[in-house]
């Protein structure tokens, strides 16, 4: 991986480059300035992976979740957990992000903003998200069916395709390979 991104760079980017499980975790981020456990793991080794270093990483953590508490706590509880995913705490482990069948496969409870959302989301709302999103109706209702019937890797294709106004000649098995994906047709 040899891109690099900033902070500045992931309102943008999430719009136009993010599979839907890291559009929902950023939005989220962004509205409440804060992600449970579950998210802040699916995220941050998305991000650490697409090339986020990890002072940047410390930087954007930090900005929102200083929006709910103290600065002290996020130093005491939060910073540790960041540097950990950057192999810099504990084991020394560089940890790898998650793939889609791990995302799939992993719990998801009430309230959580983690997990694959063409899994977890209802198929109305999804339906909606995907509209909402510039996909067109018709679009938007084979991809639920899709969603609907376990094809979550598909759905999630389908919804590059359709948002990419392109054909992908692979399938999609890792929220980073969809970014690096987009980020050739962007580039
Ligand atoms: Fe994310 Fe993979 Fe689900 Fe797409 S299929 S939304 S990349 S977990």
């Amino acid at each position: 991986n040899s891109a690099t991104i900033t902070p500045a760079m992931l309102d943008t980017l999430s719009n136009k480059s993010f599979p839907l499980c890291m559009r929902k975790l950023h939005d989220t981020l962004n509205s409440t300035h804060h992600l449970k456990h579950g998210g802040r793991m699916q995220y941050g080794l998305f991000l650490k992976a697409a090339g986020l270093s990890l002072q940047d990483a410390l930087h954007f953590w930090r900005s929102h979740f200083i929006k709910n508490m103290d600065a002290d706590k996020f130093d005491k509880q939060y910073a540790y957990s960041i540097r950990h995913n950057y192999g810099k705490e504990g084991k020394r482990t560089d940890y790898s992000p998650y793939s889609c069948i791990k995302i799939i496969s992993g719990n998801v409870g009430p309230g959580d903003a983690h997990g694959c959302p063409f899994k977890v989301t209802d198929i109305p709302v999804l339906r909606q998200r995907l509209n909402a999103y510039g996909v067109s109706s018709a679009v938007a209702a084979e991809i639920a069916e899709l969603a609907g019937k376990g094809h979550y890797q598909i759905a999630c294709q389908k919804y590059f395709e359709a948002t990419h106004n392109t054909a992908l000649d692979v399938g999609i098995n890792h929220p980073n390979q969809y970014l690096e994906e987009s980020r050739k047709i962007a580039a």
